[in-house]
């Protein structure tokens, strides 16, 4: 039996690692040997990363024990745009994206700001971002990327099947609207990305448009409906339900932050937190944007930032939207709670305060769109996307540690890619070997 007490003495002369134990699950961290079910996996972060990878390890018979201070989903996976963007294969950094940035940052209602005074520690990260750029790396990434987002319905739809989530789904697609035909022209190369990858994109015009979403102003000359997309009505009730869920089967709850690792003969043996020791033969990393510190604790070094995004829910927004609707950089999604407003991205590190106008702007641009929009009582949030520079997540065992795995950097589809990733790390941990090439998504790619 695995013990939880608050009151374990921690013996701080294990706090730090023994010296590298190769894993025994390579090549490409990959597992290949079934192993027995661990007595108790410590998953550091409940955001709907970790607490997918909870549910999947329960599944598998696994002992499981998930880290956080603070309750399941409030950090960023509490208010996101809630887009099960299945489509998603399109990275971020493409040919020409460094061109439009002076364009993007010159204008207050742009989809990018950059915090200045954060550029010092930003520019190397950036540095990558771009060199991620180039066609060859982005038709990799972009299969990378495909390879994850294909499973998402046959991975996240038994989840939501067995926690009973399944009636917060929508599964009514997603327009992304354009003003003129040079815009989506703009993005042509995105569209064909998709296309390659065999998404569907069903290019409609002014007429179609009005007849899917009547309410929408008629600014826009064309639209590109995404009918594989889907979305969520409360991303937040939905990772709160998983955790229900693998709390019905056993899955244990630690409150508290994990502040370094203690090792043993036969590798990690448990996780330090501020209220106390959680003893463990096996830890997942899923601490979203926070995860660089935990990942040093297992000797690797991680070029993960956050890319800051704003939401604003309108409770009262009075005007019925029928799709997600993308409008570049943010997005509008119909949910139980009101209108979500949610996208843009700041870059300005994880201390700096929230600046609200960046919520604020994305209202005054709704309302130019839908008219007669009533924003009364709208909330505003803002969260951290957690980000690596080619626009992939890590889901990775470690080079150095055996029984250590990392599951973060989800970027913009962190909930998308919610129950992938449970899944290949349940495989990794179980000694399955996955069903896709896991080699993208190694954490000692950089
Ligand atoms: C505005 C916006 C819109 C978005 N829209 C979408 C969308 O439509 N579709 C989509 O798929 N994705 C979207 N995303 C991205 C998505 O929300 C994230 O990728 C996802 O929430 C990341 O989940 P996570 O579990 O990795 O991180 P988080 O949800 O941030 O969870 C990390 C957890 O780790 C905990 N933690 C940190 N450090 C420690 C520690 N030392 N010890 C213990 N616990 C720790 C934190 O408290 C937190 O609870 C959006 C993001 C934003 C900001």
């Amino acid at each position: 039996m695995v013990s939880l007490s608050n009151h374990e003495g921690g013996r701080d002369r294990d706090l730090v690692p023994r010296g590298a134990q190769p894993c025994n699950r390579c090549p490409g961290l990959q597992s290949s040997a079934p192993m027995p079910p661990h007595q108790n996996v410590a998953v550091i972060g409940a955001g709907v990363i970790g607490t997918c990878i909870a549910a999947k390890l329960i599944d598998d018979g696994h002992g499981v024990t998930l880290i956080d201070p603070l309750e399941p989903g409030r950090a960023t996976s509490y208010g996101n745009a809630g887009g099960i963007a299945a489509t998603g294969v399109v990275p971020l950094s493409m040919p020409g994206t460094i061109r439009k940035v002076p364009g993007w940052l010159a204008d207050p209602l742009g989809p990018l700001t950059i915090r200045w005074s954060y550029l010092p520690k930003l520019a190397p990260w950036l540095w990558r971002f771009w060199r991620a750029g180039t066609p060859e790396k982005v038709e990799a990434q972009a299969d990378a990327l495909a390879a994850l987002l294909k499973r998402t319905y046959l991975d996240w739809d038994p989840l939501w099947k067995a926690a009973g989530l399944d009636g917060l789904v929508r599964r009514d697609g997603c327009l992304s609207l354009y003003e003129t035909k040079a815009d989506y022209e703009a993005d042509a190369e995105g569209w064909r990305l998709r296309r390659d990858r065999g998404i569907r994109c069903e290019v409609i015009d002014r007429h179609e448009i009005r007849q899917l979403e009547p309410n929408v102003a008629p600014l826009f000359e064309m639209a590109v409906n995404l009918p594989e997309w889907s979305w969520v009505l409360d991303p937040h009730r939905i990772v709160t339900g998983v955790a229900d869920y693998a709390g019905g089967r056993g899955l244990r709850s630690w409150r508290g932050k994990a502040v370094a690792a203690r090792f043993g003969a036969n590798g990690v043996e448990a996780i330090i937190t501020d209220t106390g020791v959680v003893p463990c033969d096996a830890v997942v990393v899923a601490a979203g944007a926070w995860s660089h510190d935990a990942a040093h604790w297992f000797g690797s070094k991680v070029p993960l930032e956050t890319e800051r995004g704003y939401h604003m829910t309108l409770p009262k927004a009075g005007i019925e939207v029928r799709h997600t609707l993308n409008l570049g950089g943010w997005v509008m999604t119909p949910m139980q709670m009101g209108l979500r407003l949610a996208g843009t991205v700041e870059l300005a590190g994880l201390h700096a305060p929230p600046n609200w106008r960046r919520a604020e702007i994305l209202v005054e641009r709704a309302k130019r769109i839908l008219p007669g929009l009533d924003a009364t009582d709208a909330t505003p949030w803002m969260g951290h996307r957690p980000s690596l520079p080619d626009s992939l997540p890590v889901i990775s065992g470690s080079p150095h540690h055996k029984n250590v795995f990392f599951a973060f950097g989800a970027s913009h589809l962190g909930l998308t890619e919610g129950a992938t990733t449970g899944a290949l790390i349940a495989d990794l941990v179980s000694g399955r070997t996955p069903g896709i090439d896991m080699t993208p998504y190694r954490i000692d790619r950089f």
